[in-house]
């Protein structure tokens, strides 16, 4: 598949790079979680490529993430517009995958202000080629051509919508740059990649310890029980679901080290792990896709040889 680690059926390419919806799929299913909160979780073989939502206030709607293609951005807008006339006033990244920020300018030309995490605008140009295995002209230039954040931050930011806010909070584990969003009145987190929903996750610039503890820290971050987690991949959540994940994360690295532990390095180590992983993981989402590989990154991890993206340097705009 032309984006190796990531999510994207072959087929729809040369739909998106020419920006045509593909025949008869819709992208996304629409959960409304709360009044004014929405989650489009991504219909499997469409190319939106990750889920999304967005939050209507009284005076501004907010989106979060807006997809691996364009067409998928456009029908998210339609499905904003369909709902309220009010301004979309801002985007957030939950962080630089190309397959979460793709339709940044669709919402950009629809006057929104977008904002991410400072390392976002940096990486999104200088580390989304390394999803393709040999990127083609069009591919390049269609990460060249990522519509930047236009506001960052580091830590946070708190966003007003008119009755409601947004506290976008910095978190790692996942890639040094994500964020997640709560929207306290309606206790619903958005977590971008830091939660997949009954499924594998991306590790490819993931730090499994610290993701351990952003795990346990968003578990307790809504204010109330009975909190909704909306994943960046997968089926939306309860905090039983977030702990699940948080299982698989601490479960692999267990797997791994004792594998290591073994003397059992790389393929040999996938060979001996991936039975038992399996057996207990099996039937999760991207199973086949992410499992051989979180075994491999978990084992470069734990030697202490997996690159990770750095943060630019001190002065450096990205662009
Ligand atoms: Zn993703």
């Amino acid at each position: 598949m032309p984006l190796r680690r990531l999510l994207f059926p072959l087929a729809l390419l040369a739909a998106v790079l020419s920006a045509q919806a593909p025949a008869a799929k819709s992208y996304f299913t629409l959960h409304r979680l709360a009044p004014g909160v929405y989650a489009a979780v991504d219909n499997p073989g469409s190319s939106a490529g990750s889920n999304a939502g967005f939050v209507i206030g009284r005076r501004a709607v907010a989106v979060i993430d807006t997809f691996q293609s364009v067409p998928a951005a456009r029908a998210l807008l339609a499905a904003i517009r369909g709902r309220t006339r009010l301004p979309i006033r801002y985007v957030i990244n939950t962080h630089y995958h190309i397959d979460h920020v793709t339709g940044n300018q669709v919402f950009a030309d629809a006057g929104a202000v977008i904002f991410a995490q400072r390392n976002v605008r940096y990486w999104i140009h200088t580390q989304n080629l390394k999803f393709f295995s040999h990127p083609t002209p069009a591919q390049r230039a269609w990460v060249a051509g990522l519509r930047s954040p236009d506001v960052v931050y580091t830590h946070g930011v708190t966003l007003y919508l008119g009755g409601r806010q947004l506290d976008v909070r910095v978190l790692p584990g996942h890639t040094g740059g994500d964020s997640a969003i709560l929207v306290p009145d309606a206790n619903v987190v958005f977590t971008g990649d830091l939660f997949w929903g009954h499924a594998l996750p991306n590790l490819i610039d993931a730090s499994t310890a610290p993701l351990l503890t952003t795990l346990t820290q968003l578990s307790r971050w809504p204010p109330r029980p009975h909190a909704i987690f909306v994943p960046g991949h997968g089926v939306i959540g309860n905090r039983a679901a977030l702990l699940a994940f948080r299982g698989y994360v601490a479960a692999l690295r267990r797997l791994v080290a004792q594998a290591r532990a073994r003397g059992l390095r790389r393929q040999a180590l996938v060979a001996a792990v991936l039975p038992e992983l399996k057996a207990r993981y099996g039937n999760w989402g991207f199973f086949s896709h992410f499992a051989r590989l979180n075994l491999l990154e978990t084992d470069a991890e734990l030697a202490g040889r997996k690159s990770i993206p750095q943060p630019p340097a001190a002065g450096s705009t990205g662009g």
